[in-house]
């Protein structure tokens, strides 16, 4: 574990700041991305002053340009890139019947274009080395559908294709592991993302989020699945509050 690098991109809030603390106190160099700028300086002086190495670069997952030069800045710091955990997502939810495309087509460019923007920037660089681990995190949401949460769930549906999909194709040549991880409901700044009155008060009639799990338990199940040693792949983990349906 000592000495692995790893790309964490949504890495300032919610289950990727949790993981780039518990990484970091493992001993993995963490290199940190996401938008805000200010969020990014904060866990990475937080993780330095605890005794860790991280790094960050203020990254846009919607643009491959800027995944690329996350990927080449990493290089460039740390030499190699062993594990990319692509995280950032937004949930904007709505009933299709209010035809908010514009909130369809944000979640479309993060959640999966970001995540197809991550391997392709790592990918080139643990091919040459024939080493690497990409963990995708999916939803509850990628394993069935609810409205108002339908283009939610296509995008999360798609993150679980294009992860087992990969892991099929790197498998007859390549040292790869992929890891799909599906979280239920977590306490995070993602329901910030539902600007949708309607579905607010639905989110809160319904109390799905009366029983939330911790960023810090998927944060555990990401270290779980680096742990196991290169001849072990951890490939789908669901990981939902017991009290969730
Ligand atoms: P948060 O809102 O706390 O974190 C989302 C992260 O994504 C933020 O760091 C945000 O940073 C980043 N992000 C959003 N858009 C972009 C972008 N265009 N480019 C780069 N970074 C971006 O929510 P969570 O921690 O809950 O979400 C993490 C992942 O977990 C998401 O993929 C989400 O879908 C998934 N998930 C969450 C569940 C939950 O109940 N919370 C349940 C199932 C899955 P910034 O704004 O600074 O760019």
């Amino acid at each position: 574990m000592k000495g692995k690098v790893a790309i964490i991109t949504g890495a300032s809030s919610g289950i990727g700041y949790s993981t780039a603390n518990l990484l970091a106190g493992n001993g993995i160099t963490v290199m940190l991305a996401a938008r805000r700028e200010d969020r990014l300086m904060q866990v990475r002086d937080e993780i330095i002053r605890k005794g860790g190495k991280a790094s960050y670069k203020v990254t846009d997952v919607t643009s491959y340009d800027q995944m690329k030069e996350l990927a080449n800045q990493t290089l460039q710091e740390f030499g190699k890139i062993d594990i990319l955990i692509n995280n950032a997502g937004i949930m904007p939810i709505s009933y299709m019947r209010k035809l908010k495309v514009d909130d369809w087509n944000r979640m479309i460019d993060v959640n999966i274009k970001g995540v197809l923007h991550g391997i392709a920037a790592v990918l080139p660089a643990m091919e040459e080395r024939n080493e690497g681990h990409i963990i995708n995190i999916s939803s509850v949401a990628g394993h069935e559908v609810y409205p108002p949460r339908v283009l939610y769930s296509a995008t999360k549906h798609a993150v679980r294709i294009i992860t087992e999909g990969l892991r099929k194709e790197l498998l007859p040549t390549q040292n790869i592991r992929t890891t799909l991880l599906s979280p239920g409901s977590v306490e995070t700044e993602l329901v910030n993302s539902v600007n949708d009155e309607e579905v607010l008060h639905m989110i809160q009639q319904e109390g799905s989020l009366d029983h939330s799990l911790n960023s810090e338990d998927i944060a555990n199940a990401i270290l779980y699945a680096i742990q196991q040693p290169s001849t072990v792949s951890v490939n789908d983990m669901i990981i939902r509050p017991t009290a969730q349906r």
